[in-house]
C-alpha cells in the first residue's frame, strides 16, 4: 500500500493553531506552507526533507528539537484510520483535551503501521519563534561533551531547542561526505546547541549563558551561527552523519537507544568498553538532550559477513543489557520493525509483551498489517 498520492494539505486553521493533512505530505513542506501564518509544526524529524507525515506518525518520530518541543505524539490530535477489516474510524479531533474513552490516537502513533493505515492527520501547531542561534561547542573528548549534556539542561538556566551530540568519527565522516571543512578537525566531540525565541535580546542572552556554561564544562572552542546560512551549514553536517556512515561500510548496525538523559555519559563510556572488548567501532551521535543515542556498530574491514552476523547478536545483547540496567529502551524513535523485534524481550517483561500482542490481535486478527514488524504473532 502506498499513501504517497494522499498528499494534500486539507485545512490550515490558524485560529485554533491546527492543520489537517493527508499522510503523504512531506514533513518539511508543511512548515513551508505554515510560514505565512507565523506558525510551525514542531514534531518533524531530521529526515524532514524526505520523510512523510504518515511515516512520522507511524514511527512517532522525534527530531532535533524534541528536547524542547517533544516528539510527534505531542502534536497529533486526531487521525482517520483505515482498520484491517476496511472500517474507517475517526479518532480524536481538533481538541486540545479529550478523555472520552481510551486514547486510541496515541496508540496509533508509533504503531509502525501494524494496527491500521493512517489516511488523515490533525496536528497541533505552535507560534514560530522569530529568532534562532546555534552554537557549535567543541570538546576535547566524547566523555567531556556528553558529561556536559545533563548539566546544560539542569544548571544553565536555559531550555535549548536542540542539544545534539556528534563524536569525532561522525563529524569527520559527515564533513568528508559533504566536502565541507570547518576549523574543528582536531576536536574529540562536539555539541550542536540551538536556542530560539521571540525576542532577539533574549536569544542572545540565552546563547551567551549556554556558551559560558559550555566553556566552564570544558569546551575548548565555541562558534556561534546567528544567521540562516551559517546555521544551515552546521545542521547539514549533523543531518548528514547517518548517510555518511551508511556509505562508509556495508556491514553496520545502526542503534537508537534511549536512556534517562543523566545516564548518557555512563552509557556512552560502557559502549566504548564494549567496542574495545569486541574489536569493533561504535561511533555515537544523536539527540543527547533527549537521552537518545544513535550508535553505529561497525566491524573492522577484515571481518566477513559470516563473522559479523555471528558476533553482532552478542554485542547487541551486551549493549541492550546496559541500556536496561539504567531504565532505558532499545529504540527511541526509529522503531522496532523487523530489525529489533527479537530484542524487545531484553527490556520488556513477558507480561508487557503479551499486552502488546493482545492489542495487535484485537486490531488485526489476521495479521495483515505490516506482518512481521514488531513481532511475528
Ligand atoms: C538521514 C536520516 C535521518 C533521520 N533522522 C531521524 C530523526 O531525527 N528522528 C526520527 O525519528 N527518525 C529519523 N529517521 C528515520 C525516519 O526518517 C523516520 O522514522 C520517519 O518518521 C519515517 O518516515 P517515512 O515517511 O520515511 O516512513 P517510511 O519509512 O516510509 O515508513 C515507516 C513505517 O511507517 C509505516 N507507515 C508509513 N505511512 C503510514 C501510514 N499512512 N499509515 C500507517 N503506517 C504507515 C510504514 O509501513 C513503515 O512501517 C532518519 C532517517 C534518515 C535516513
Amino acid at each position: 500500500v502506498s499513501t504517497r498520492r494522499l498528499n494534500r494539505i486539507l485545512e490550515i486553521d490558524p485560529d485554533n493553531m491546527m492543520i489537517t493533512v493527508e499522510p503523504g505530505v512531506i514533513a518539511n513542506d508543511l512548515n513551508e506552507h505554515l510560514k505565512p501564518y507565523g506558525l510551525f509544526y514542531a514534531g518533524y524529524p531530521m529526515s524532514m526533507e524526505t520523510c512523510y507525515i504518515g511515516g512520522n506518525v507511524a514511527e512517532n518520530a522525534g527530531g532535533g528539537k524534541a528536547v524542547k518541543y517533544g516528539v510527534t505524539s505531542r502534536y497529533v490530535l486526531g487521525l482517520e484510520v483505515v482498520l484491517p477489516n476496511g472500517t474507517i474510524v475517526e479518532m480524536g479531533g481538533k481538541l486540545i483535551k479529550d478523555v472520552t474513552g481510551y486514547n486510541l490516537v496515541q496508540l496509533m502513533v508509533g504503531s509502525e503501521g501494524t494496527l491500521g493505515i493512517v489516511t488523515k492527520v490533525i496536528l497541533k501547531l505552535l507560534p514560530r519563534p522569530k529568532y534562532q542561534a546555534d552554537l557549535l561547542c567543541l570538546f576535547r573528548s566524547s566523555e567531556e561533551a556528553v558529561a556536559a549534556v545533563p548539566k546544560i539542561l539542569t544548571e544553565s538556566g536555559v531550555m535549548p531547542a536542540s542539544l545534539e551530540f556528534m563524536d569525532r568519527t561522525g563529524f569527520l565522516a559527515a564533513c568528508q561526505y559533504l566536502n565541507e571543512s570547518l576549523p574543528c578537525q582536531d576536536c574529540g566531540a562536539m555539541l550542536l546547541i540551538s536556542v530560539d525565541g521571540f525576542e532577539k535580546e533574549q536569544v542572545e542572552k540565552d546563547y551567551d549563558k549556554i556558551g559560558t556554561y559550555c566553556q566552564n564544562a570544558g569546551a575548548s572552542e565555541i562558534y556561534v551561527a546567528d544567521n540562516r546560512a551559517d546555521s544551515e551549514r552546521l545542521w547539514k553536517i549533523r543531518r548528514s552523519v547517518p548517510e555518511a556512515f551508511s556509505l562508509a561500510s556495508k556491514l553496520q548496525s545502526g542503534e537508537d537507544v534511549v536512556v534517562p538523559p543523566t545516564m548518557i555519559p555512563m552509557v556512552a563510556e560502557t559502549f566504548r568498553q564494549i567496542a574495545v572488548k569486541y574489536g569493533v567501532a561504535i561511533p555515537c551521535y544523536g539527540h543527547a538532550g533527549d537521552g537518545n543515542l544513535h550508535a553505529r556498530i561497525t566491524p573492522p574491514a577484515d571481518w566477513d559477513e559470516e563473522k559479523w552476523l555471528r558476533i553482532l547478536p552478542d554485542i547487541l545483547q551486551e549493549l541492550y543489557a546496559v541500556v536496561k540496567s539504567v531504565g532505558g529502551r532499545i529504540s527511541g524513535e526509529h522503531g522496532i520493525g523487523h530489525k529489533r523485534k527479537d530484542y524487545m524481550q531484553c527490556v520488556l517483561s513477558p507480561e508487557y509483551l503479551e499486552l502488546l500482542r493482545t492489542i495487535k490481535k484485537a486490531f488485526d486478527p489476521n495479521n495483515i498489517m505490516n506482518p512481521g514488524k514488531i513481532f511475528d504473532c
